[in-house]
């Protein structure tokens, strides 16, 4: 039976409670005992008897292994061996050679004393209630109601003793028992009266059930491991995101627990930890030694032990530090933690720096599951990341994400780490060139279907994405569906109405801090075989005047790769003349907020004239956007401005739609200019 779930060490629990009720169940053992043992015994027993009992004891050495959600868990199997001594011999052999096998697996095992004598009377009085009933009859019928009521009694025992011990509903913990251990239980207690019968033709014909017993523990012992393997990273052997969330839910019902207590330290830290230039690592030195980094790191914060520590994949790794006394505890264990990384890592020789940003989510003031305090490390985290700096603990005041902005951000890493029809889909909208009327560019925009919100706006979606690491998850996607969308169109059948237009692709300026987007691009371009000069990466300006200098080098990058750069919502960010001239800029784009007045307001349209003349004059192209009526359309041409995108024209669509409108307007402007 599911024996030990019940654990040797002292419960935190009201152990006054456990411990009284591990005592009734002793003594109702060892007077079931008193009362039946003396007669009940008889004088002399055949050998079928010795050979069942040989069996029992050898049979409990090799249990069955269940992973349950927070233990492993035994199944013993003597009980095919002992029920069949009950049907066979009756009550007193059957217990007698069940508690030789408790004792042998006690001491096989270090059992407690106290928990090898309440597995003993468990036992004891579930053999006493199936004994009740076959005495009255051996039919078919009777056996089975017994061995019913046997596995029934036995689980009750054993969850209530858990239950006591470590809470969480006496009812759920009753049923989940019963779920888990009916199968393998039950099919024991049914083989037994077949041993029954096996043994009147030959006793020698018992010990074949070993072997069968023995293959299904080989089975049970791979699935455990299967099942343990699917809780931890291949390569460092840490745990990864879903043991880990296991380790936090036990962790957290720990802390709740001692929280009823009382007690002093009773808060828990996940932090997250991500480390820097570890792409570096791997790109300049192979993935093998990129490998050997993170092992070696993985190493590192394991022997920093107390915590446990987890790797979520990539350069990840995520600690959870239970047992502190407050916030200020959790940042000083943080940094501790950090101090790891500020030795180098020799590899190859090559002592390599690893540096790292780490957010600290504290709990009960941070998030209460596991999630929310993932969700809130990961804010800190690149809070830290975006100040430069190399640890910040979760500041609710600066997080302007409500509750239900966070579970937008929850559900959309979800629906981007999911393949299939996630509801995420982009639009595309013509830009159409002013002097000819030719499309020669599109502008992709994220629409994203939430199955219960229903159409999220982009703007507010990206507001929430930006701030987590969910942006880059999100940056990623669109930039692969861009680029497949291109190559899909480049191999399409219809003459290629879109096979030449260039596609603009928003990004955050966030994703342009490290190198990696460019990468990204690099290599999806160079699989798809489409021309580097059909992308385009549009930049907000204001999110780029910010802090020109720290994405200069991957802009360059971007660059050299022949992507042209946008840059967007122009006339909202002040942009200085220095910055427009040092950054290697293709194309600025026009605010639609000073689009929307030209045709109506004067000095808006002014405004439109001098940003069209400045742009001219860096050798920019100049785009404008919310172009809505003819008017705005003839001034923008008298402008001289290069290409217009808007309603007028076009409102975004989805692929196949842009399609048969690209048709359509082609035959037009023919049509015109014949
Ligand atoms: P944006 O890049 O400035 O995109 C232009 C916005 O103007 C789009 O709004 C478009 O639908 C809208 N628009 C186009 N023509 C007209 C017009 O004639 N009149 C008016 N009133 N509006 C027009 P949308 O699609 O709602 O996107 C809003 C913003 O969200 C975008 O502004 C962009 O900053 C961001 N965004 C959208 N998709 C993505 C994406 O895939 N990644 C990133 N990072 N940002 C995105
Ligand atoms: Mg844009
Ligand atoms: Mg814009």
């Amino acid at each position: 039976m599911e024996q030990s779930a019940l654990r040797n060490v002292a419960p935190p629990r009201d152990a006054r409670r456990f411990f009284a009720y591990v005592a009734v169940v002793i003594g109702a053992g060892a007077v079931l005992l008193a009362v039946h043992l003396p007669g009940g015994f008889p004088q002399s027993l055949p050998a079928a008897f010795w050979v069942l009992a040989g069996c029992a004891v050898i049979a409990d050495t090799r249990p069955f292994v269940q992973v349950g959600r927070d233990d492993v868990l035994l199944t013993f199997p003597s009980v095919c061996f002992t029920f069949a001594i009950q049907l066979a011999f009756g009550f007193a052999p059957a217990v007698l050679v069940q508690l030789a096998a408790v004792v042998v697996t006690a001491g096989w095992l270090r059992h407690a004393a106290w928990r090898a004598a309440f597995n003993a009377a468990q036992y004891l009085v579930s053999f006493a209630v199936a004994d009740l009933i076959v005495r009255r009859s051996h039919h078919v019928g009777w056996i089975v109601v017994a061995a019913v009521a046997w596995f029934m009694v036995n689980n009750l025992l054993v969850s209530t003793a858990v239950w006591l011990r470590f809470g969480k509903g006496w009812r759920a913990r009753f049923a989940r028992a019963v779920r888990v251990d009916a199968l393998a239980t039950g099919a024991l207690l049914l083989s037994a009266p077949g041993l029954v019968a096996a043994a009147r033709v030959d006793v020698l014909l018992i010990p074949l059930a070993l072997v069968s017993l023995y293959a299904v523990r080989r089975m049970t012992v791979l699935s455990a491991e299967r099942a343990l393997e699917a809780r931890r990273d291949s390569l460092t052997g840490l745990a990864n995101r879903k043991g880990l969330e296991r380790a936090v839910a036990n962790r957290l019902q720990e802390h709740a627990d001692r929280a009823a207590n009382q007690e002093a330290a009773r808060r828990l830290a996940l932090l997250l930890l991500d480390l820097d230039g570890f792409k570096q690592v791997n790109d300049s030195l192979g993935h093998r030694v990129g490998d050997r980094l993170l092992v070696e790191v993985a190493r590192r914060l394991t022997d920093r032990a107390d915590a446990e520590v987890g790797r979520l994949g990539g350069d990840e790794f995520a600690i959870v530090v239970p047992h502190l006394r407050d916030v200020a505890d959790a940042r000083a264990h943080a940094e501790r933690i950090m101090d790891v990384l500020r030795e180098p890592v020799l590899l190859d020789g090559l002592p390599i720096d690893v540096g790292g940003s780490v957010g600290v989510a504290v709990y009960p003031e941070h998030g209460t599951d596991f999630e929310e305090l993932m969700q809130h490390a990961d804010v800190a985290m690149y809070d830290a990341k975006g100040r430069g700096d190399n640890l910040a603990v979760y500041a609710p005041e600066a997080d302007h994400n409500s509750p239900e902005r966070l579970s937008l951000l929850a559900d959309l890493r979800k629906a981007l780490e999911s393949t299939g029809d996630t509801g995420i889909a982009l639009y595309y909208q013509p830009q159409v060139e002013l002097a000819t009327g030719e499309v020669v560019g599109l502008e992709a925009l994220l629409r994203w279907q939430h199955p219960e919100r229903g159409l999220v706006d982009p703007e507010e979606l990206i507001k929430v994405a930006e701030h987590s690491s969910v942006m880059r998850l999100l940056t990623f996607r669109v930039i692969d569906d861009a680029i497949d969308q291109l190559a899909a169109w480049a191999e399409g059948p219809d003459g290629g109405a879109a096979a030449r237009v260039r596609v603009a692709v928003n990004v955050s300026v966030r994703d342009l801090h490290t190198g990696e987007i460019a990468d990204r691009i690099a290599a999806k371009l160079r699989q798809t075989g489409i021309e580097p000069e059909r992308l385009e990466l549009e930049i907000t300006e204001s999110a780029l005047m910010a802090d020109p200098r720290r994405v200069l080098a991957t802009l360059a990058r971007l660059d050299r790769l022949g992507i042209a750069i946008a840059l967007d919502d122009f006339g909202t960010g002040y942009s200085s003349m220095l910055h427009l001239r040092r950054l290697p800029l293709k194309e600025v784009k026009i605010d639609r907020s000073f689009v929307l007045g030209v045709a109506t307001d004067p000095d808006d349209a002014a405004i439109v004239r001098s940003m069209i003349d400045l742009a001219r004059a860096l050798g920019l192209r100049i785009v404008a956007e919310g172009v809505e009526d003819e008017r705005t359309w003839r001034m923008l041409v008298e402008a001289g401005c290069d290409l217009a995108q808007g309603w007028y024209f076009a409102r975004p669509m989805p692929p196949d739609r842009l399609l048969d409108w690209l048709t359509r307007h082609r035959r037009s402007t023919v049509a015109h200019t014949a």
